[in-house]
């Protein structure tokens, strides 16, 4: 069963919800007529469906394999990569002026989905290069940018993130990775772990971006620097040169993901060369992992579309059972209304997930292009929602692929079972939910009273009397509202920061469902207006919601019961009473 872009609910949240027309009225995203958009949705579809989809499975059997330093992807990966250069994919969300396509996040979001709902080890390699560009653009020095920054753009050289170090995890604070001055550049020593495509074949150079430490760095994040390492050191005249002392020492093997190499990385004196300033590192860093915690987060809503077309299509074709009303005929299993109720969560839920995060495409489009505060305030509180949020939702919209397929789904032949390895990574790095939920209740809600959160709740309120000819959906959106509220305000009156963490991801989920039922009555709000275009479509939105608002909605004033009065549980027990020997 070949993945199939959903390039008709894509479009829909495109220009119906994320607003379209208005982001390409911003400045410089002129080209982004829905014509061109069109184009580049079906040409990414194409790609999607021919050329990553066909090398998943085989990815997963055969991994990337590592010897005496070098690694080799699998079957198709290398060709494929090069499609992807030659399709200029890469450059699609960059400036024209460093050699980008200069597209709006919005439409770049839409096809990041497709390469990662069709291959995620695959769009691994992207996510990770287009998170040190960025890094790049926005603090590094005018002579790393014109080595390095159109290469990265075009794909020809890839990009990686090294922070994590064996004792230095979540808590970044604990890096001992060594930058010692020497002449024009630095001598980094160090190893770092969990390195994704820290060593491949695909491209012709690796452009490492590191943390580490100065000699006189203080203690803690505040003396964390950033430096480029290359694989090989660039020649004057751009080409590839002297093979760094970088050196990947093994990759790791592990639950899912197979064919994305995570690499140990041994820096030995090799060269590197200062992003910024010193002992700004981490705030740079941030630079990365906000774009790169946002396209995690988008990992979730594309393993979950993609589940869902499989379990769909088999849910189709399995005979098994027999009909309710017509008793004797022995029926394909889409007919059970148990078996509907899990299609319709993954369906509804995935619908949502994607309305959510194209919403945050847009407006990190509007906070690029006009500096406006409020949807830079917007972006950063949605972000740990988006990581969070859709990364937990895939791995059970991903289970629930498994559980449709019956024993089928525990068996590798289908295919449902590698989307749950593969998810299963996603609330994991990038930082955990836990760590997501605790920016979220700290940084984005407490740090601030809450301001951003009520100012999003006022423009849900108004949705509150459109709604009336859809009561259900109103009643579960205003009862989501109110405990998203109420929880607020809990948060920001808390007065110790054990009682506010304790209910930090049930906060992080709660956000996570009231915001996609936010989209989903946005969505079928505008359905309704549209019904007599396309009455299967639009009609099945409405329903969706429907659905959303009574299976997953309802569960709002729940979540906020846990949030307001579970402190006291999570904290009860001494350590050794966990385990009553
Ligand atoms: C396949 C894979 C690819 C990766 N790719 C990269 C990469 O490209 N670059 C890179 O630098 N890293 C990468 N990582 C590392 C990844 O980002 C870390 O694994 C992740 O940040 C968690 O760190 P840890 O594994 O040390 O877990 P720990 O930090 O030890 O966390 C263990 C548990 O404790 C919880 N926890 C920790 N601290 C707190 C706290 N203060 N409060 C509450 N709970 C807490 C966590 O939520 C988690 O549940 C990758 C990891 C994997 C497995």
């Amino acid at each position: 069963m070949s993945y199939q872009a959903p390039l008709k609910d894509m479009r829909f949240v495109i220009n119906e919800l994320a607003g379209l027309q208005e982001v390409a009225k911003l400045p410089g995203y002129q080209d982004a007529t829905p014509d061109t958009v069109d184009a580049i949705l079906e040409q990414a579809s194409k790609f999607a469906s021919e050329v990553l989809d066909p090398i998943n499975h085989i990815g997963d059997q055969e991994g990337s394999i590592w010897s005496d330093g070098e690694v080799r992807t699998p079957k198709g990966f290398k060709a494929a990569y090069q499609q992807y250069v030659e399709g200029g994919w890469g450059a699609l969300p960059f400036d024209a002026a460093v050699g980008g396509q200069g597209l709006p996040k919005l439409v770049a979001t839409a096809v990041e989905e497709m390469l990662t709902s069709s291959n995620m080890s695959f769009s691994l390699c992207p996510l990770l290069t287009q998170g040190a560009i960025h890094a790049l653009e926005l603090c590094g020095s005018d002579a790393l940018k014109d080595t390095y920054l159109a290469k990265m753009i075009q794909g020809s050289w890839t990009g990686t993130m090294n922070l994590t170090e064996p004792q230095a995890g979540s808590d970044l604070a604990l890096v001992r990775t060594r930058a010692v001055p020497h002449g024009d550049h630095y001598k980094i020593s160090g190893q770092k772990i969990f390195i994704t495509y820290g060593e491949h074949d695909l491209s012709e150079n690796i452009v490492h971006l590191v943390l580490a430490r100065t000699p006189q760095a203080p203690e803690g994040v505040k003396g964390i620097s950033l430096f480029l390492v290359p694989k090989f050191i660039p020649n004057k005249d751009g080409t590839p040169g002297k093979r760094n002392s970088a050196r990947c020492a093994s990759i790791e093997h592990k639950l899912g993901i197979h064919a994305s190499p995570t690499a140990v990385m041994v820096f030995e004196d090799a060269v590197g060369y200062l992003v910024g300033e010193e002992n700004k590192g981490l705030s740079y860093m941030f630079i990365m992992m906000n774009a790169a915690r946002f396209s995690v987060g988008l990992e979730g809503v594309s393993i979950s579309e993609r589940a869902f077309q499989r379990a769909l299509a088999y849910a189709k074709e399995r005979l098994q059972g027999r009909d309710l009303v017509e008793g004797a005929k022995t029926v394909p299993i889409i007919k059970h209304p148990d078996v509907r109720r899990m299609l319709m969560l993954m369906k509804s839920q995935t619908e949502a997930m994607r309305a959510l995060a194209y919403v945050v495409a847009a407006a990190m489009d509007f906070a690029h292009k006009t500096r406006n505060k409020a949807h830079q305030a917007f972006v950063d509180l949605m972000i740990p929602v988006v990581k969070g949020w859709c990364t937990e939702t895939g791995i059970e919209v991903a289970s629930l692929g498994v559980q449709v397929h019956g024993g089928m789904g525990f068996v590798e032949e289908t295919g449902a079972a590698q989307y749950l390895r593969d998810a299963r990574i996603t609330t994991i790095y990038e930082g955990t939910t836990g760590i997501q939920a605790m920016d979220l209740v700290g940084r984005k809600i407490a740090r601030e009273g809450g301001a951003t959160a009520r100012a999003w709740l006022a423009e849900l309120k108004k949705l509150d009397a459109k709604l009336a000819a859809h009561p259900e959906i109103r009643k579960a959106l205003a009862d989501g509202v109110k405990a998203v509220e109420e929880c607020v305000d809990f948060i920001v009156g808390a007065k110790d920061p054990r009682v506010q963490f304790a209910g930090a991801v049930p906060f992080l989920k709660l956000m996570g469902i009231v915001a996609g039922g936010w989209q989903m009555a946005r969505a079928a709000l505008a359905a309704e207006k549209k019904v007599s275009e396309d009455k299967a479509f639009y009609e099945a939105k409405i329903a969706t919601t429907r659905f959303y608002a009574d299976h997953v909605l309802v569960q709002a004033p729940a979540l906020r019961n846990t949030v307001v009065n579970g402190a006291a549980g999570v904290m009860a027990l001494s350590e050794d009473q966990f385990l009553a020997a």
